[in-house]
């Protein structure tokens, strides 16, 4: 391949009991790029995470980070290479604060040692505040992270992967079950992080994925369907097709 994306993923496929959830995808990202992936309910959207972060393997193809191959790499190495995935529902230490949240993103640490919280070195306190403060939670450090609203709780996980100091980051729907002032400051995080960061989302909400206004990747059955701008896409027939269901 001539050019380096950051992200490129081809002829990659990947059965479930003989059902292909993908089907010879190829889809390419560059560096500091945000992008939305779109489509219809089971197709596919999420388990091309789970192929990126290693979590599933794929059956044939090859995804590749910054010319590294993934997919015979373990999930904790492609987490340290920077790429940090937020699942649909939150997963935030509910019984922990929010300041001790984001420390174990800045750890790396997906298991609670209680021994970290005691020993925080200045310099760490200094980044979990950075943090804390891009996400908007900087008043909320000392509560109890099962305290916050559902919408916080979104926020405080893209904190963890922040922390992390993950370069891509793969948000799955982080507009779900949102209120609308809660989605439409998801957006303005997810675009003051794009440039620095490289970003994946996966939407449903089309007011969301307007107000993001990247370039859009609309998957179907496993495989690209089209991309192009929202007003593109959705002007699609094939798109149009698939979302009427004729
Ligand atoms: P989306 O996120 O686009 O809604 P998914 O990637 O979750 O879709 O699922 C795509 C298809 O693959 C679905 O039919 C789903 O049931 C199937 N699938 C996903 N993961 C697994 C798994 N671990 N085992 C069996 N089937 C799976
Ligand atoms: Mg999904």
């Amino acid at each position: 391949m001539s050019k380096q994306f950051l992200l490129a993923a081809e002829g990659v496929t990947k059965s479930f009991d003989g059902f292909k959830a993908i089907n010879d995808l190829n889809f390419y990202l560059d560096k500091g790029e945000l992008r939305t992936i779109i489509g219809p309910n089971g197709a596919g959207k999420s388990t091309f995470l789970d192929l990126i972060t290693g979590r599933t393997r794929p059956d044939t193809g090859t995804i590749e980070y910054k010319g590294t191959p993934l997919t015979k790499l373990r999930e904790y190495e492609i987490y340290r290479l920077g790429i940090g995935r937020k699942f649909q529902t939150p997963s935030v230490y509910s019984d922990h604060t929010v300041f001790e949240n984001i420390l174990l993103g800045l750890e790396g640490s997906r298991s609670v040692w209680p021994s970290i919280f005691s020993r925080v070195k200045p310099e760490q306190r200094e980044r979990i505040h950075e943090v804390l403060k891009t996400i908007g939670l900087a008043d909320k450090a000392e509560l109890k992270a099962g305290t916050l609203a559902h919408g916080q709780k979104q926020w405080l996980e893209i904190g963890m992967l922040l922390a992390q100091n993950a370069e891509l980051l793969l948000v799955d729907e982080p507009a779900a079950g949102m209120t609308d002032e809660e989605t439409a400051k998801t957006g303005e995080l997810l675009l003051s992080l794009a440039g620095k960061h490289t970003i994946i989302v996966i939407e449903h909400d089309m007011v969301f994925v307007r107000q993001l206004g990247s370039k859009v990747t609309v998957l179907h059955q496993g495989h690209v369907l089209c991309d192009g701008s929202l007003d593109q896409v959705q002007a699609d027939e094939r798109v149009i097709e698939v979302y009427l269901g004729r």
